[in-house]
């Protein structure tokens, strides 16, 4: 059983250059785990918590250094990366819009875990949904403006300080 992940992996972090300048430069020396979500850094991406990489090194040592993963450092802060709020939906709708909303997310993120949606919150018949990044929350618009014919959509991208999109949507009375 291979003890740690260079090992497994054969070095795989060839340049220790590229990693220069990232706020996880250190990976080089092993993983990242992420103390809130345990999502798992290696190989210069996130992976989900239970990650191969994990289970085969040592939790303690030198291996493994433990940090908030990007995702979970936005929430902290309060940021978003979009935000999708859907104005006027019809009282008949709002659990076919909830279970697809939801939906979305689950699928978003087994595909990439650090693809999140943050926050649902109604009130009566709007709801506000946040995502941690920009395109996420665009895709999630289209998304529901396809599946709800009776709806315009309009989608705003602002670049300072950071990427955000803006999805307006909204139920034709
Ligand atoms: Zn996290």
């Amino acid at each position: 059983m291979a003890t740690n992940f260079s090992t497994k992996s054969g070095g795989n972090i060839k340049s220790k250059t590229e990693l220069r300048g990232n706020e996880y430069g250190k990976a080089e020396k092993g993983v990242i785990v992420c103390s809130v979500c345990h999502n798992v850094y290696f190989k210069k991406g996130w992976h989900k918590a239970g990650s191969e990489p994990i289970t085969e090194t040592k939790l303690s040592g030198t291996g493994v250094h433990f940090d908030l993963c990007p995702s979970c450092k936005m929430k902290k802060g309060n940021l978003y990366g979009g935000k999708v709020t859907i104005k006027n939906v019809p009282a008949l709708t709002r659990d076919e819009l909830f279970n697809l909303v939801a939906g979305f997310g689950r699928r978003a993120t087994d595909r990439n875990p650090q693809d999140r949606i943050m926050d649902v919150k109604t009130t009566g018949g709007n709801f506000v949904v946040t995502t941690n990044n920009d395109q996420l929350a665009a895709k999630l618009g289209r998304k529901i403006h396809e599946t709800f014919k009776k709806t315009e959509i309009k989608t705003s991208f602002t670049s300072e300080p950071q990427e955000v999109s803006n999805v307006e949507i909204v139920f034709a009375k």
